[in-house]
């Protein structure tokens, strides 16, 4: 899913949400746009280069192999734990499952390998 469609849809969440989140409802932005910070980690780490742009010119040209930790259990299962003990962590969830759900359905159309959901089992994987 591209950027500025995250990008888009969280503006929308966060506009909604905006009567019950007030000021905590930005942080929908990181779990909704900023989350894909993790392609950048990918590219970085495959290509040993730190240039954003190059890695958005990667991943435009339909690059999906790797292992996005954002885009993980792992990472959603601390927010649903922190979620009850602050709006801010309530925002990200809300964030990163609208933005996990768009990922997917757009894997789905794209009739592409869908992201590893899990670290572990990545990792798992790879080893056998
Ligand atoms: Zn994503």
């Amino acid at each position: 899913m591209l950027p500025r469609i995250h990008f888009i849809t969280s503006t929308i969440l966060a506009v909604l949400l905006w009567p019950f989140f007030g000021f905590w409802g930005l942080a929908i932005y990181i779990g909704g746009f900023f989350v894909d910070f993790d392609h950048y980690l990918v590219y970085v780490f495959r290509k040993k280069d730190w240039n954003l742009f190059n890695s958005i010119r990667y991943f435009n040209q339909g690059y999906k192999e790797g292992l996005y930790i954002f885009h993980t259990i792992e990472t959603i299962i601390p927010l649903v734990l922190l979620a009850p003990i602050h709006l801010f962590f309530l925002a990200v969830l809300i964030g990163v499952s609208l933005h996990l759900i768009m990922d997917f359905m757009g894997d789905i159309k794209d009739h592409s390998k869908i992201k590893p959901l899990s670290i572990i089992y990545y990792l798992v994987r790879q080893k056998l």
